[in-house]
């Protein structure tokens, strides 16, 4: 599957695999270049969206880029309405910023521009979806998956809310702009890539395990995202066009399976629950939470840990006694999930997750399935970099990779490792490893592994 482009436009992969998933074909044109926001109207008008526009950014990124794409849409004839998301701090995308945007569209406006990176594409996605109108992304920073997403992870009160939304029926990804970005951004976009390593080992674990379907196709993009950025360290660390190239595409490419398969198994499990875990406790105390892909990088770093060390066990040593020991009741568990989440995050995710209970028929049987299998579990992993490798990965980026280098401390580090798993059913290797009987013993092996 190579990538290939027509000038700057990124042609689509074609999905040929028959892994009996319904894969869909995302209606979006995505380009991708050095000095392209120059065309960004040509590639807008393409759409026939119609002439009126909002265009949402905040007062730097308004200076970036946003300044030259009002300037040329308004030399074009369109009518441009500017929503400026002006903050002291970094744009948190809430409930304000979502009412900003609200109170800048009217009945006559015919699409939304996003000119930013996450958040601002988060609440714009938002925004264009509730009120049914299109929009375009005009990306500034190659710092995570989200910009071909259909889901907008929100911030109401200081809960974290995922809403369903749209993605942008055009991408423009101007290579200069994005080599400017803040070097914390490029940071995140790589942990958000390096995370896919955990996320495809979880899926075929899920497929061992539970006969999960996995869709192969979906796989070999999420690869190729990672080996793209993992062959191009120095030149992302030194911003060449190539390494800058080569991150937003394995942003892109494995953001595309999301929309391919029209969910996100292929690009985030439990290194995603521990940094969304991490995410939501900062926030309940208040507290500014590290920005998303250097928590998901971070995250990968353990996880890949915690592989290794589940990789290694013997399964002639599984002990019965042990994973009867960690068949808690429903009763049990659910109080332990309103403890550890709090009492309103707790109740939603008991809510959302309601096969997440396994009784101890269940848990017997994956107990056997492990054993027996953990032959094809190492060779179909077999893929996984060792943890050396990828915190050596982190310190040539200049990465921060260990929990306490973001600001984690070691209580929110080991319950996002013990509790993760709870986030959703999504199968994951420390879900095995808590039917084991094991989690705790590895999670020790991790912590005093990694320093
Ligand atoms: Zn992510
Ligand atoms: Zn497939």
């Amino acid at each position: 599957m190579e990538v290939k482009y027509e000038g700057s436009k990124l042609i689509l992969p074609e999905i040929t695999c028959n892994c009996g998933m319904h894969h869909a074909k995302p209606d979006m044109d995505i380009y991708i270049g050095k000095g392209i926001i120059a065309q960004s109207v040509d590639f807008i008008a393409q759409r026939d969206f119609g002439k009126n526009v909002v265009v949402v950014t905040d007062q730097t990124l308004y200076q970036i880029a946003a300044k030259n794409v009002e300037s040329r849409l308004q030399a074009a004839g369109y009518q441009v309405t500017l929503c400026c998301l002006e903050r002291e701090m970094p744009l948190i995308p809430d409930e304000r910023a979502l009412g900003e945007i609200l109170l800048a569209v009217d009945n006559d406006t015919d699409f939304l521009i996003a000119v930013g990176s996450g958040s601002i594409t988060d609440v714009t996605r938002y925004v264009a979806h509730r009120t049914q109108k299109p929009f375009v992304c005009i990306g500034t920073a190659p710092s995570m998956d989200g910009y071909t997403s259909v889901i907008a992870p929100l911030t109401l009160g200081n809960l974290k809310v995922n809403k369903p939304a749209g993605y942008p029926k055009v991408l423009i990804c101007d290579l200069e702009i994005m080599a400017d970005a803040p070097y914390k951004m490029l940071i995140a976009g790589f942990g958000d890539v390096l995370g896919k390593h955990i996320a495809k080992a979880d899926w075929l674990l899920g497929n061992i395990i539970n006969d999960e379907p996995v869709c192969p196709d979906c796989i070999a993009l999420t690869s190729q995202a990672v080996q793209k950025c993992v062959d191009n360290i120095e030149e992302i660390k030194n911003r060449t066009e190539q390494g800058i190239q080569s991150l937003i595409e394995g942003l892109i490419l494995a953001g595309l399976t999301i929309l391919i398969i029209g969910n996100t198994r292929p690009v985030a499990s439990n290194e995603h629950g521990i940094a969304h875990y991490w995410e939501m406790m900062k926030l309940l105390k208040g507290e500014e939470p590290p920005s998303h892909g250097i928590s998901v990088g971070v995250a990968t770093v353990y996880a890949v840990a915690f592989f290794e060390y589940f990789l290694q066990q013997d399964p002639s040593a599984f002990n019965i006694e042990c994973a009867q020991a960690a068949c808690i009741s429903k009763a049990e568990r659910t109080a332990i999930i309103k403890e550890k989440y709090g009492e309103k995050i707790g109740a939603a995710i008991l809510r959302d997750n309601p096969s997440d209970f396994l009784d101890w028929e269940e848990q017997y049987r994956r107990f056997q399935k492990i054993t027996t299998n953990m032959d094809r579990i190492r060779n179909e992993l077999a893929f996984l970099p060792t943890t050396r490798q990828v915190k050596d990965m982190f310190v040539r980026l200049g990465a921060p990779y260990l929990a306490g280098d973001i600001d984690i401390n070691d209580e929110l580090l080991l319950n996002g490792l013990i509790y993760a798993k709870d986030y959703r059913s999504r199968y994951t290797v420390f879900k095995s490893a808590n039917e084991l009987g094991v989690l705790q013993d590895i999670i020790n092996r991790v912590i005093h592994s990694i320093k």
